[in-house]
């Protein structure tokens, strides 16, 4: 180390206050170590014999210089302040919420939660897996349905993955004579209807919109989708179309407010077949869009056919009851070209505070809440009218018109920092929420009054009042489930969330070394900010002038991606991977069609590809192809050649991981994106391998036209157990004027496709934490990170050689930022990748990816942000596994792996009949002793839970086979 003591040059020279010293694992002196072991004189020549010469970057990225952290705090407050705060009563499907105090301590802005792998290794995943089995339960319970999945995008993409699921679904005669139309009810949400078109055209699915009340049964529809209640505020009786519906063999869907359904009748009773919306209302930030949780709920005919993921019960080895995601729910399982959905990262935490803020309130509150501002509209409205305006829903929850001159109101109401919503220039829209109280009402009023210049009238109390009628009114019970009902104090709630937090592995545990998903560090610098109301209360839908400290993040965010990508511009609209991915395909399309080329509807994809590539190929509109790996696991070029040839006339794009998703720079990337567009293709680069681009390459030198970007992978969004993310796509310049747009914001490029995500720029919040990750490591700890990233995964290969070997690596031996350990031939000991999965959590660790991209391995990614000491500790922890796999016999399952996890009831039980001891079982290296990690079950088992399946908390009498 150095000895600085009275030399201010040397001082300066280790600046403890960058941020890249705290974001990157690996001190100084570790480095030199870890280069001695793999044998490199420096990270220079490391890179050189990874990176192929000819994509590497011959400048340095052109990014402002990194700010410390001190620096960025003080930055984002100045911004934070740019942005102004008005009483929003907008609408439109987003509300101001008020998120318990105890919910954001403990959940949002707690490591121990935001930064959880999605929960594939159920046995350390119970807390999760809880929270949102509750959410599925109060999603079941207040629409009336008997299936919830455990999260999607967003309301909007809801209603389109319904419009979807009941297109896959329609009867066999349906299909057969190809009845194709779906009914759009013109009270649907603008930013539904237009994602509804984006992903309708290239199903074929013919969109009808118009007024339910006229709809005409007798012709050939397979489906329908109604808002209740409805854009304008109204309330319909939705009984008699769901009737007529049915009887026309006509399947319905409606996107309901979850608050109102606390008061109005619930969709189930209405004997509808799916029923979706956002729970943001349930505690969640407007964060000018998002990230928050929509539901998707259904009947469980459908069970085999619902988009993203289900939690389920199931029970351990020991009988026990245990949680896992059920009916394999799972990225790995999806169906690649036989698709219809291609959701995988979800709104995982957006859903467990949601169902916490369920929890916390319980029924009643959410009663009081429902009455609180159904009353309060109800009162607002009849004031209104005493000042002589005409009201003009007869039936309202929240939302209610009034006829007024609207630019007079606006000039009015902008002036008194109030939004109201403007459907056309004589009528007002307000809808009220949760945070409403009497004084924003009489502001309000006093809008209303000084318009029509009269004395201001004045609400001195809410009471309870409403003109919803008998027959619209809930009548059936909802929340009755112990868990809504015990947690209605502080202290209770926090120590459920605690208990919950305690049965999960996250990073502040250890590393969770997830190839392909980079789970590098989420500083606390960069989440700081997500709690500060002037970012999170701010409504999507506002005048672009009230959202100048947003407008400023997101514009130089897109321009630090852009440079980042070597593109030409940036979209933050999609809000997930996968999501980006679709909107992608869907941006090459339209530049297809654009040159008259409506034919191109080939996407060829290596047999190697993540599941969403293809998934999202073929809800694109397009024809898979599937291209060969050679034995290395290359791209065949060969075979694409003949390919591209072949289908050169309908050519419409190549999807290409890279690094490939076996982890390997691929020399040839260049001729292969050549060949290419010498067939008329454009080339979609799948970007969840970023961390081994930033700055030292990029899809640009690549040849690549549009990539998607996980910013909660390479770009430090914490997992959150499985969402949110963030996927923008980046695009070269002749895909520019296609960026999606949205039909009340103006965004995007000038030949805009249809929206993508609902907001205008999806989860603008979350973005908040990619700017500060750029913005603090600047040009140089970006590239040092992805340099780091190479030095760790190079560094764990050297660990583990000898022990396990390596699936493919580059030309000269090195891995990228990620490798695949074959697993296959321990088969003959009897022990399967997954007997190492669950004896990891003995030691400690979270398993690596398993069977993907090949069956039988797993593929390890450390990252930069982890330390040689626990790089150490997990090399250290495999060895060991290594030896208890040469001592497993497969003719005796009887031993320490395939008895993993090892939990503490097993170890505290009187009695122990294992054939090894009870400190080999939960103590077998000495690191572990001092940091013990429980697992909270045994292995559980998935076959037993599909075959019974339960997806809500119902008591565990109802659900145990009988034995
Ligand atoms: C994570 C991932 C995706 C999908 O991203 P989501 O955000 O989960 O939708 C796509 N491709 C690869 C290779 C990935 O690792």
């Amino acid at each position: 180390m150095y000895f600085c003591a009275f030399n201010l040059n040397c001082f300066f020279a280790m600046k403890t206050d960058s941020f890249k010293l705290r974001h990157i694992g690996p001190s100084e002196k570790d480095l030199n170590d870890m280069l001695s072991t793999i044998k490199a004189d420096s990270i220079d020549q490391l890179i050189f014999e990874t990176v192929p010469d000819d994509i590497l970057l011959k400048a340095p990225l052109k990014l402002d210089k990194a700010m410390s952290e001190q620096e960025y705090s003080a930055h984002i407050q100045l911004l934070a302040a740019k942005n102004k705060v008005f009483k929003t009563y907008i609408g439109l499907g987003y509300h101001e919420a008020s998120l318990p105090a105890v919910i954001q301590r403990n959940i949002l802005e707690n490591p121990g939660w935001y930064t959880a792998y999605t929960p594939y290794q159920a046995e350390i995943a119970q807390g999760r897996l809880e929270a949102l089995l509750n959410y599925q339960t109060m999603v079941c319970d207040l629409t009336g349905m008997e299936l919830a999945n455990a999260s999607l995008l967003d309301e909007s993409t809801a209603a389109a993955e319904a419009m979807t699921m009941l297109f896959a679904v329609r009867s066999r005669t349906q299909k057969k004579e190809n009845i194709h139309k779906f009914f759009v009810s013109e009270e649907i949400l603008p930013q539904t209807l237009s994602l509804l078109k984006t992903r309708a055209i290239p199903l074929g699915i013919e969109l009808v919109i118009g007024d339910h009340t006229t709809f005409d049964f007798s012709t050939d529809f397979y489906g329908a989708i109604l808002q209740y209640p409805g854009v304008s505020g109204q309330v319909y009786d939705y009984a008699s179309f769901v009737d007529k519906a049915h009887q026309s063999e006509i399947k319905v869907a409606v996107a309901a407010d979850i608050l109102s359904l606390v008061s109005l009748k619930s969709p189930g009773s209405f004997d509808v077949d799916v029923v979706v919306g956002t729970t943001q209302r349930f505690g969640i930030p407007l964060g000018y869009g998002g990230p928050h949780a929509a539901y998707f709920a259904t009947r469980e005919a459908y069970k085999r056919n619902i988009p993203g993921r289900i939690i389920g019960v199931t029970q351990d080895t020991n009988g026990n009851r245990a949680l896992r995601m059920a009916l394999q729910t799972r990225e790995q399982h999806i169906k690649r070209d036989k698709a219809t959905s291609n959701i995988c990262t979800a709104q995982v935490l957006l859903a467990v505070m949601a169902g916490m803020y369920a929890v916390y309130h319980g029924k009643d509150g959410l009663q009081y809440i429902a009455n609180k501002v159904n009353s309060s509209t109800d009162s607002l409205a009849n004031t209104i009218e005493s000042l002589g305006y005409q009201q003009l829903n007869t039936v309202f929850f929240d939302t209610i018109r009034i006829k007024a001159d609207a630019n007079k109101i606006k000039e009015i109401a902008e002036a008194a920092e109030v939004n109201f919503f403007y459907p056309d220039s004589e009528t007002v829209s307000i809808s009220l929420n949760e945070a409403t109280t009497t004084v924003d009402l009489n502001a309000i009023i006093s809008i209303f009054a000084k318009a029509a210049g009269k004395e201001n009238a004045e609400i001195g109390s809410i009471n309870p009042s409403t003109n919803i009628p008998d027959n619209l009114r809930r009548n059936t019970e909802f929340l009755t489930n112990e868990v809504f009902n015990t947690y209605h104090s502080e202290t209770e709630l926090m120590r459920y969330i605690k208990k919950l937090e305690r049965k999960d592995l996250s990073l502040n545990h250890s590393m969770i070394p997830l190839g392909s998903c980079t789970m590098k560090l989420n500083a606390a610098s960069e989440m700081l900010p997500l709690s500060n109301p002037q970012w999170g209360n701010i409504h999507p839908l506002v005048p672009i002038t009230q959202a100048t400290g947003y407008q400023e993040v997101l514009k130089k965010l897109e321009d630090q991606l852009t440079e980042i990508t070597g593109f030409a511009a940036t979209s933050l609209q999609p809000n997930s991977g996968a999501q980006g991915e679709f909107a992608g395909l869907m941006v090459i399309r339209a530049y297809h069609e654009s040159r008259n080329d409506h034919h191109r509807n080939i996407c060829l994809i290596p047999s190697s590809a993540h599941g969403t590539n293809p998934a999202s190929a073929v809800m694109a509109g397009m024809k898979v192809v599937v291209t060969k790996a050679t034995e290395e696991g290359n791209i065949d070029i060969e075979d694409l050649r003949e390919k591209a040839e072949k289908y050169k006339d309908n050519l419409s794009a190549l999807m290409v991981t890279y690094p490939s998703t076996h982890g390997v720079y691929e020399s040839a990337i260049k001729e292969i994106t050549q060949i290419i567009h010498d067939n008329g293709g454009q080339v979609y680069m799948d970007g969840a391998n970023m961390n081994a681009q930033v700055g030292l390459t990029h899809p640009g030198a690549i040849g690549a036209d549009v990539c998607h970007l996980n910013l909660h992978k390479t770009f430090a969004i914490p997992h959150g157990g499985g969402g949110p993310g963030v996927g923008p796509i980046c695009v070269a310049k002749q895909l520019v004027p296609f960026l999606p747009g949205n039909p009340v914001i103006t965004t995007g490029g000038d030949q805009a496709i249809t929206a993508i995500s609902a907001a205008p720029w999806g989860s603008a919040l979350a973005c908040l934490i990619s700017y500060g990750y750029i913005t603090m490591l600047g040009t140089e700890g970006l590239k040092e990170s992805t340099e780091y990233a190479i030095l760790n995964a190079n560094y764990i290969k050297e660990r583990l050689d000898g022990h396990y070997s390596t699936l493919y690596s580059g030309e000269r031996g090195r891995a990228a930022h990620e490798m695949i350990v074959d697993c296959r031939p321990f088969k003959a000991h009897g022990i399967e990748v997954t007997d190492i999965a669950k004896r990891l959590m003995d030691y400690g660790f979270h398993a690596p990816t398993v069977s993907f991209p090949v069956a039988g391995t797993i593929m390890i990614e450390p990252t930069e942000s982890e330390s040689k000491a626990e790089l150490d500790r997990f090399c250290d922890a495999m060895i060991s596994i290594r030896q208890e796999i040469a001592e497993a016999t497969a003719d005796n399952p009887n031993n320490v792996m395939k008895n993993a996890p090892h939990t503490m009831a097993m170890l505290t039980a009187d009695t122990w009949d294992f054939p090894y001891t009870r400190e080999q079982a939960a103590y077998p290296l000495s690191y572990v002793a001092e940091n013990k990690f429980w697992p909270t079950v045994r292995r559980v088992d998935d076959a037993y839970g599909d075959r019974n399946l339960i997806c809500t908390c119902a008591p565990i009498e109802e659900y145990m086979e009988e034995v």
